[in-house]
């Protein structure tokens, strides 16, 4: 059995890296003709650092990253500096990480190789594959072919921002800066590029095409701060917040996964790190069921647990905009609002999936939530623990699957089968 994932972003890789290191077969395909090189998201949350644990790429990521705080200016005035939550760090590094990991498991992602109908035809040929997985992004081929609606709303105008990678000269590299008045001007350097990346929303609507003479002169109306440079652009993009998300991750044996089933707008930085939460979710499920350890209901668990999740981010991610784009209009620079503790991610979990079962009840944390033991489990597996008369069967991507009591059966195989 072969699963094909489509989409070699950063859900894609997680999903493909996952896979490959439980034994499952799988391919890896990705259109673009070379590696992506533009920082895009740049926060790594706490949760996803440790599904990266797992996945054996966190020790990159901390070497690559840096929790840099940022310097806030308000028309122009230093008001204060503000903590950054997530780990900062280019997204191309991530896939960088995760690729060469996915390559030590002897999977090389396919460059130049587009998928074009689902019974597996590409841009090379006929790939033979047994499921299909979209990682393909927020334009989803998979989810047109699937004809999924992709349901919400495109935002106006007012939402556009530029955004690119270039280097800085004139300012202090340790920290970020972001500039709050008529718009907003944000440079974050980051610990092993050169690049910094600048995002740029001006405020009064115009519509403008990135260029590196476009954010200097930018830089220079809307900061004014003399003797800053900026150089070498390697990445330009223009940015358009659309709240969107699917009502089915699942159609038969074609899933759907990070932006190709989700896109909401960029604060609390929660984009990336919710793709590879899809791709941790789905990756143990479909390696028990081609295994045949588990029936094919288990796969239905995915969209169970991660659709309310993804409905969730939209909702937080817009409420945030909101109060930030409130902070800005006001003049009070009030980025902070623009995240909450929760966007650590840490808290996330299926309650009200069936495999979350509380036989028993106790003080600890209920079924369906993060086991908060993360070092101590064996992740790729099943772990049993033991709490007093309370057992806790945790599941392979960290959340609890049961919390039962010394004569329960608490065996894998119990689970995986009597459970749905
Ligand atoms: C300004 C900005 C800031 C952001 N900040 C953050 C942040 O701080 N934290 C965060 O978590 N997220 C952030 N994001 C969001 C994040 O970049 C995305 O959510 C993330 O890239 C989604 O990953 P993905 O793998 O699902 O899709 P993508 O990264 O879009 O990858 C999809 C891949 O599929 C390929 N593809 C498409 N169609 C086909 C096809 N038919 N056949 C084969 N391949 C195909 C594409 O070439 C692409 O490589 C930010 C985004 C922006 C723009």
């Amino acid at each position: 059995m072969t699963v094909l994932v489509v989409g070699a972003g950063p859900t894609g890789l997680t999903l493909g890296l996952d896979l490959a290191r439980r034994g499952v077969p799988v391919r890896v395909i990705d259109k673009a003709p070379a590696y992506f090189s533009g920082s895009r998201g740049k926060g790594l949350q706490d949760r996803s650092l440790e599904v990266l644990a797992d996945l054996g790429v966190r020790d990159e990521m901390l070497a690559e990253g840096q929790h840099s705080r940022s310097r806030l200016y308000v028309n122009r005035e230093f008001s204060r500096e503000v903590d950054a939550t997530a780990l900062i760090i280019p997204q191309w590094k991530v896939e960088e990480a995760l690729r060469d990991k996915l390559s030590v498991h002897g999977v090389k992602v396919e460059l130049d190789t587009e998928l074009l109908a689902l019974d597996g035809t590409t841009s090379q040929g006929r790939i033979d594959a047994d499921y299909i997985v979209g990682c393909d992004g927020g334009r989803s081929t998979v989810r047109k072919l699937l004809g999924v609606p992709f349901e919400g709303v495109s935002a106006d105008g007012e939402h556009v921002m530029l955004l690119g990678d270039v280097e800085v000269s004139g300012l202090d590299s340790s920290i970020a800066h972001m500039w709050i008045g008529q718009g907003f001007y944000a440079l974050t350097p980051f610990r092993t590029v050169p690049q910094w990346q600048v995002q740029i929303v001006t405020g009064d609507g115009s519509r403008l095409e990135p260029s590196l003479e476009v954010f200097q002169r930018l830089f220079d109306e809307m900061v004014g701060q003399p003797g800053v440079t900026l150089s070498n652009a390697t990445w330009l993009s223009t940015y358009r917040v659309n709240v969107r998300m699917v009502r089915k991750f699942r159609v038969g044996n074609v899933f759907l996964a990070g932006d190709a089933a989700h896109v909401h707008p960029p604060a609390g930085g929660l984009g990336m790190n919710t793709g590879i939460q899809d791709a941790y979710n789905l990756g143990w499920k479909l390696a028990a069921v081609i295994n045949g350890e588990a029936g094919d209901k288990l796969l239905d668990t995915y969209e169970l647990e991660r659709l309310p999740i993804a409905e969730w981010t939209l909702d937080t991610s817009s409420e945030r905009l909101q109060l930030i784009t409130e902070a800005v209009q006001a003049g009070t620079g009030g980025i902070e609002t623009g995240r909450k503790p929760e966007h650590a991610q840490l808290g996330l979990g299926y309650p009200d999936s069936p495999l979350s079962r509380n036989l028993v009840r106790w003080d600890g944390p209920a079924a369906g939530f993060r086991a908060p033991w993360q070092e101590s489990l064996r992740h790729q597996d099943f772990t049993l623990l033991t709490f007093d008369d309370v057992r806790v069967l945790v599941r392979p991507d960290g959340h609890i699957g049961v919390v039962g009591g010394p004569s329960d059966d608490l065996t894998v195989a119990t689970y995986l089968t009597d459970t749905l």
